[in-house]
């Protein structure tokens, strides 16, 4: 069983390895007990190719929020079949869907921060839990530089509210790095990040941003920029996403 001593074990083993050498550690160390969370975001897109191209035996998942963008439909479609690939799909508790939709409306998100974070309590937070129940290990395409909430991500780390180590392989690649890798390996991504959206959430709640902006600023723009997470990437006790 995995406990939080193990953590400083795994980051010191991944820290000097560059990201293929982390991933094949990571299924060699893990296997079945780890999964890959993908938004299918071009970070994540890295990651699935390598695992994908490597045949690593770890668990790849997304969470269909409801509300997603067709591009990102069909980017999930697109990869399934550029590498045969399961990429395992978690949807929201269609009963605790339904109560908040008939309490509050479709877009009651817009509304307040509560309400916000209800919505992606019961379309992202929840189905997280479900995908990772079982696991040991949470690897993510999380970087340091995609936001001030995630500057400073260590590589591993203790996730206290999945009892697992959450895994950031990528915690170190600048977005110059990415985009090489992806043009490199010409790897599926997502059209909407030639059209303005560095990141990419639901569709209703993302919006293209200027060149140079924050990557998150089209992310709940209409909230305080020191909020916008979903509760994925957020612990208790910690004021910081991982
Ligand atoms: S990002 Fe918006 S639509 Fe998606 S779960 Fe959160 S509040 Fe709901």
């Amino acid at each position: 069983m995995i406990t939080k001593s193990d953590t400083s074990i795994i980051e010191d083993a991944l820290t000097p390895l560059d990201l293929e050498a982390r991933l094949v550690w990571l299924a060699s160390r893990f296997a079945e007990m780890g999964a890959f969370s993908s938004s299918l975001g071009i970070e994540d897109q890295v990651i699935s190719h390598i695992l994908f191209s490597k045949a690593l035996p770890l668990r790849v998942f997304t969470i269909d929020t409801g509300r997603l963008f067709e591009e990102s439909q069909s980017l999930l479609s697109l990869t399934r079949e550029r590498y045969g690939a399961t990429i395992e799909v978690f949807t929201p508790n269609s009963d605790n869907l339904q109560n908040y939709l008939n309490a509050h409306g479709p877009n009651a998100f817009y509304q307040s921060v509560d309400l916000r974070l209800a919505c992606c309590h019961i379309r992202k937070v929840e189905p997280l839990k479900r995908a990772l129940q079982g696991s040991e290990a949470w690897i993510t395409g999380l970087r340091g530089g995609q936001s001030a909430n995630r500057a400073g991500i260590p590589v591993a780390q203790w996730d206290p509210d999945h009892s697992l180590v959450k895994v950031n392989p990528l915690f170190d690649w600048d977005e110059l790095s990415i985009k090489e890798y992806v043009h490199t390996h010409n790897i599926p991504i997502n059209r909407l990040h030639g059209k303005g959206f560095p990141s990419i959430g639901c569709a209703p709640c993302t919006r293209a941003v200027a060149p140079g902006d924050n990557p998150r600023a089209g992310r709940w723009w209409w909230e305080n920029p020191n909020k916008k997470e979903c509760g994925l990437h957020l612990h208790s006790g910690e004021n910081f996403s991982a």
